[in-house]
């Protein structure tokens, strides 16, 4: 028997559409993975509220999901505006780095403070200058002070605190700012399993944060957000040094030139598959269901050619912060996946780099799964790392059973493609593990007398542990 799974994870952020403990219930039933906080938006009293009312909800509906802060990184921001400002192409409008002494201006040109003093530093003539999601272009004609004078070249609407991307332009702000350091306190005190990190250019920032992590004794896993053309070019070193990848298109469409984005989420998803790490596509997969009830042709398309790449997870954001469609948005993911799944995948996980004598044998399980037409690869994992390798080798036939007795092992299981994580008590005897893991597993009825497994266990043969792969019946 094959019972019917969704191999592809879902990534949800939480928002004022989906942060009642009701609907944290609803979407935890529907099979969401991994809640996201987005820490843009977010205060400490309403995180660890949150974090408590997502573990509460998980204790009641007996499916613990996992916890992704995501931490906002080096940001550039425009000032607060008294009233919104309508920029008009031609216009001459300056950006304003130190406000009081940005010196004389001519009254005619108006003008915006940005809470990031050395950007005069950083900045060129003739650089662009984004605003408000790529929606206002601006070109630097000259800098003067502390002004940066430009030429608005596409008009919009300039309101307070908008976010601003300089498209190649190496900002020197830190990777980490102090609203970070503090945001991720806060979340090692609630045991968040997983930071997303914004706007990394290089894999010293992935260091950075893991210092952090391991002086506030966290063993949470790092997730590298790549968002611009520097994360780019410095890709396979970030992939390396992190835990997974996060393709962050919102600003990564806007940094970069928009054919280009394509290209960039293929050579991310075949460079995380080849390196066995796992990888999110994110943002705009359903972007018009915050005011509709269905997907577009092209957000139907979008979704499947993410499941056919065999990414490990596709992210909701708007759509489940402030979006009219949360629970629909969940179940149009799930059904595009389970179908997209079922027709086969065309990914790149037969590529994969094998490293070690481990990781040849347990391709050799998985093979041996698929010959057998098994219904499951079964393993027991402290840490994770046996299921993760497992997965790495995207078993397509059978899911991947994980048996942990880590509550943050499980729960960080639920980033990577194809595994269902259960909580199983170790025991000294490998056989009494095998039986109880069987137990759960007939009890949910994930499998039935008759069905063929593949156990990848360890057994005691003269007081030493040896990794071993087998074949068993259910009886
Ligand atoms: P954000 O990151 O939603 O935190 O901006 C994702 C993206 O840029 O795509
Ligand atoms: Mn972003």
């Amino acid at each position: 028997m094959q019972f019917d799974f969704r191999r592809t994870k879902i990534i949800f952020t939480v928002g004022p559409a989906t942060e009642s403990e009701e609907m944290l219930e609803k979407l935890i039933r529907l099979g969401v993975d991994v809640c996201r906080l987005n820490m843009a938006h977010a205060n400490h009293e309403w995180t660890r509220d949150v974090v408590r009312r997502i573990r509460s909800v998980g204790e009641r509906v007996g499916r613990q999901i996992a916890i992704m802060m995501d931490v906002k990184g080096p940001e550039i921001r425009t000032g607060d505006l008294s009233a919104p400002m309508e920029l008009i192409p031609g216009e001459i409008f300056d950006f304003v780095v130190k406000p009081g002494a940005e010196g004389e201006s001519d009254e005619e040109i108006r003008s915006v403070d940005v809470n990031y003093q050395n950007l005069i530093n950083d900045i060129h003539v003739g650089d662009t200058v984004l605003v408000d999601n790529g929606l206002i272009q601006l070109k630097v004609l000259e800098k003067q002070r502390a002004r940066i004078r430009c030429e608005v070249l596409s008009p919009g609407k300039l309101e307070s605190r908008r976010h601003i991307n300089l498209p190649g332009v190496k900002v020197n702000l830190p990777p980490l700012t102090e609203k970070d350091r503090r945001d991720v306190a806060v979340g090692v005190e609630e045991g968040v399993d997983l930071f997303a990190l914004s706007f990394v250019r290089e894999e010293g920032d992935i260091d950075l944060l893991r210092k952090l992590l391991r002086e506030l004794e966290s063993n949470a896993g790092i997730i590298a957000k790549i968002e611009d053309q520097l994360a780019v070019s410095n890709l396979d070193e970030i992939i390396q040094r992190s835990d997974g990848l996060m393709v962050a298109r919102g600003d990564l469409g806007i940094e970069c030139p928009y054919e280009e984005l394509p290209i960039i989420q293929r050579r991310a998803v075949k460079t995380c598959l080849h390196l066995g790490k796992p990888v999110i596509i994110a943002t705009h997969m359903l972007e018009s269901m915050i005011q509709a009830p269905l997907p577009t042709r092209a957000e139907i398309t979008d979704v499947a050619n993410a499941v056919y790449e065999q990414g490990d997870c596709v992210m909701l954001s708007g759509e489940t912060t402030v979006g009219k469609y949360p629970l629909e948005c969940v179940e149009v993911l799930d059904r595009i996946a389970r179908r997209i799944e079922r027709s086969g995948g065309a990914g790149f996980a037969d590529r994969i780099e094998l490293t070690s004598d481990k990781a040849r044998m347990l391709r050799s399980a998985v093979v041996m799964a698929n010959e057998l037409e098994s219904s499951g690869l079964l393993v027991f994992t402290r840490h994770g790392h046996l299921a993760t390798m497992l997965s790495a080798l995207r078993p397509h036939r059978s899911p991947i059973f994980a048996f942990s007795g880590s509550t943050s092992t499980l729960r960080k299981l639920r980033l990577h493609w194809g595994i269902e994580p259960y909580a199983l008590e170790f025991n000294s005897d490998p056989e009494v593990m095998v039986a109880r893991a069987l137990s759960i597993l007939k009890k949910q009825e994930k499998i039935r007398k008759g069905d063929k497994l593949v156990v990848v266990s360890n057994i005691v043969v003269n007081d030493r542990l040896v990794d071993t792969v087998q074949m068993r019946f259910v009886e």
